[in-house]
């Protein structure tokens, strides 16, 4: 997921306190890894690997953990970028970063970390807000989705299973992120056409 270039004002009711986050999650980031990240190209809409639902992955399988490095690396170098699935990179599996921590729409988060396997186990509170993709570069859309979220997965690795509550701009990052390995686009949850926008600048 990508920054819009215009993020739509904060709307409506008073935040819910802070949830306490997954320590193991939060303190999890791409060095336990062990190997380099290397850059990969990303791809965009049509590219039928992006409509296709991705397999599951064995989290602890070597080709996964350099998966998830390369993903990390990827997404670092890329502006405004706050999370990045494995389709977008052309592999059709069920792995995705996120790091929305120096996002200013951000509350508590998790900082860096990948998920592999991940589902949603509860949502609540859909808030419609904008979003962009790298993968839809020249459009964003406006969408809703839920605010408060409870997501289980798998860390690349040690093949942990980690549930982790998120919040705000974390939860709406990790939902984009599963649509895209369940081959779905954000354009595909817009509310219609009239939801959609060109893209003024490129972030
Ligand atoms: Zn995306």
């Amino acid at each position: 997921m990508s920054s819009p270039e215009a993020p739509g004002e904060a709307r409506g009711h008073a935040e819910p306190p802070p949830e306490t986050v997954n320590q193991r999650v939060a303190e999890w980031n791409e060095a336990e890894l062990g190997v380099e990240g290397t850059l990969l190209g990303v791809v965009t809409a049509p590219a039928p690997v992006l409509s296709a639902e991705g397999s599951r992955v064995d989290p602890t399988a070597p080709e996964v953990v350099q998966l998830a490095a390369d993903l990390v690396a990827t997404m670092r170098v890329s502006p405004g970028c706050v999370g990045l699935a494995a389709p977008q990179v052309g592999e059709s599996v069920k792995v995705f970063c996120v790091d929305v921590s120096e996002h200013p729409k951000t509350r508590d988060h998790h900082g860096t970390f990948v998920l592999c396997n991940a589902e949603v186990i509860e949502s609540s509170r859909n808030e419609k807000a904008r979003e962009g993709c790298m993968s839809v570069p020249d459009l964003t859309g406006d969408v809703k989705r839920a605010t408060r979220l409870v997501v289980r997965g798998q860390l690349p690795g040690t093949g942990e299973t980690v549930t982790l509550r998120a919040n705000a701009f974390e939860a709406r990052a990790l939902q984009h992120e599963i649509d895209h390995c369940d081959g779905f686009l954000f354009l595909d949850r817009a509310a219609g056409a009239h939801a959609i926008h060109a893209r003024k600048t490129y972030l």
